[in-house]
């Protein structure tokens, strides 16, 4: 089955989704996305988006906030767009219908996240991302210029002349095809899965980091992973967020023996940025040999039920009332803040191949992302590419970055590893806290591993699960080795070997480049 349009999205969440609807006003757009449409990350968002609307607050403060995050990393002109046309896209959801909660003069409530100095984040009860995901699914649909094709994975980008033309896709029922196009958008969000324990979806393998990374575009800042804090941790039980707004609201993070101990590793406690709530669970949990808990014990119960009814009827299924019971929580993957590097405009270094979204990089995160502050990241810049789409376009001036050639081995061992297997081996090697040994490990066996991937796909063109393996592989193997370059720690890159953060060797970005594999 072969499609053709003026314009091709692969991905159908915030940033497709918003960038589509741009896009419908200057052509014929197709929308591929591999499962039903409405899976994504998108959809599972919990806490909210952030925009500076409220009374105490500014564009200044929020990419002040957004910068801290950072640590030193964040491309200051990205974070400029994002603060300051934030609250333009967020004011556009709400005239077109967004029910995100008000308060009693009717104005949108808003929430407080952690690392956010001031209440900024408009939500939908706790599943802010699934109202949002439904609304600008029923504009794409309601558009008789946009066609989803779903159920249609995208494997490789199709190159002509240096250029991309659009891209391979196979079907769930195995057909084979090509949705050709003037320019494609990358909006296939995030990576989690490349990692075992993940708060995403399955749709998350980083397949457009891979693809992109393939056919030659420069992809950066992998290192730099978010593993978020408080995720549930029940034997047998999925791996539910359960999100930042729960400390916002007052949730506290205790010990075994009922001690709120974050106060004791960070001084902004409970609220401090993910990754250093992360490292003082995994020490606290070190220190006692037991799990931590969020506790919810001290907050009204009426409450806590009411503004966070899907966590509770969740946690309810495993036997835990949110607002009484200790939850036991531990870190999991969650977000990834470097991507296929692009300009501000989406541009990434191949011509006619835009990206946005998760998998895109920006800088705008930096080393580590503010709370909520991807989805207005999906909505921005998903609408900038497509406004960059519809002009003519020019090859990306990229954010100054040192470039790195390596390639992924087109020979190696015979091996194609499960995907367990591979998960497995980046949560221990390459997971919340790291280490030269490990990382070593970890390149040298994605190195063979993604030899006997390349071969098996030449073999087995339209086997999807070997085409989540391979993305899993040569993602993971990105993430790992720009984790085993960056020699510090910054941010949610937590090197044991280098404990520190080192401005004079490492205060830039670092872009890799593969052969085609
Ligand atoms: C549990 C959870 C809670 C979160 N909470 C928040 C929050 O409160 N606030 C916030 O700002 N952020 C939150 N995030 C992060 C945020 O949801 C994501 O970063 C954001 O939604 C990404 O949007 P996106 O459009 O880039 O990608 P996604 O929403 O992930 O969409 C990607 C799309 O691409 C498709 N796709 C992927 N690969 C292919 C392929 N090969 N071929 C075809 N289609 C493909 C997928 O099926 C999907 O449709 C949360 C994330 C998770 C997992």
């Amino acid at each position: 089955m072969d499609v053709r349009g003026d314009f091709l999205v692969i991905g159908s969440g915030i940033a497709g989704l918003r960038a589509a609807l741009s896009l419908a006003e200057g052509g014929d757009v197709i929308i591929l996305t591999k499962a039903d449409p409405r899976e994504s990350n998108t959809g599972y968002a919990q806490g909210g988006i952030a925009a500076a609307i409220g009374p105490d607050d500014s564009p200044e403060l929020h990419a002040r906030d957004t910068m801290a995050a950072g640590d030193g990393l964040c491309v200051p002109e990205a974070v400029d767009v994002l603060v300051r046309e934030g609250p333009r896209y967020v004011g556009e959801l709400i005239d077109w219908g967004a029910a995100f909660d008000r308060d009693a003069d009717g104005r949108p409530a808003l929430g407080r996240e952690g690392a956010h100095s001031v209440r900024r984040v408009l939500h939908a009860r706790d599943a802010t991302g699934r109202e949002i995901a439904r609304l600008l699914g029923s504009r794409v649909g309601g558009d008789r210029r946009i066609r989803v094709v779903d159920d249609a994975l995208a494997t490789d980008l199709v190159m002509t002349g240096g250029r991309c033309a659009g891209a391979a896709f196979v079907t769930t029922s195995a057909a084979r095809g090509t949705a050709l196009a003037g320019r494609t958008l990358l909006a296939t969000g995030g990576a989690g899965q490349v990692f075992r324990e993940t708060t995403n979806p399955a749709i998350a393998t980083g397949d457009g980091i891979a693809m992109a990374a393939r056919a030659g575009a420069r992809v950066v800042d992998l290192e730099f992973v978010q593993f978020h804090p408080t995720v549930l941790d029940v034997e047998g039980a999925p791996r539910f967020l359960l999100s930042e707004a729960l400390r916002g609201e007052g949730a506290r993070l205790i010990n075994n023996a009922g001690e709120a101990f974050m106060q004791r590793y960070e001084p902004a406690g409970d609220l401090a940025s993910r990754d250093l709530v992360s490292r003082a669970m995994v020490r606290e949990a070190e220190g006692t040999g037991s799990p931590v808990y969020l506790s919810l014990a001290h907050l009204d119960p009426d409450f806590v039920r009411q503004r966070f009814p899907t966590i509770a009827r969740v946690c309810a299924a495993g036997g835990l009332d949110l607002a009484r019971d200790p939850i036991p929580v531990s870190p999991a993957a969650h977000y990834v803040m470097g991507g296929v590097e692009t300009d501000l405009d989406g541009r990434t270094s191949l011509p006619g191949l835009f990206a946005a979204g998760e998998v895109a990089c920006t800088g705008v995160h930096g080393a580590n992302r503010l709370a909520s502050n991807s989805l207005l990241e999906g909505l921005v810049f998903g609408a900038r590419a497509a406004a960059a789409m519809k002009a003519a376009s020019r090859p990306a001036a990229l954010p100054a970055s040192d470039v790195v050639e390596d390639t992924v081995p087109d020979k190696g061992g015979d091996t194609v590893p499960s995907a367990y297997d591979a998960r497995d081996l980046m949560w221990r090697d390459v997971g919340v806290v790291r280490a030269r040994p490990g990382l070593e490990r970890a390149v040298a066996q994605l190195q063979e591993w993604a030899g006997a991937v390349a071969a098996g796909r030449r073999s087995r063109g339209s086997d999807q699960e070997l085409r989540r393996i391979s993305s899993i592989v040569t993602a993971g193997l990105l993430i790992a080795r720009a984790a085993l370059r960056r020699a510090e720690s910054r941010g949610a890159h937590f090197r044991t070997d280098f404990p520190s953060r080192d401005d004079l060797h490492w205060k830039k970005h670092v872009s890799d480049r593969i052969g085609r594999a």
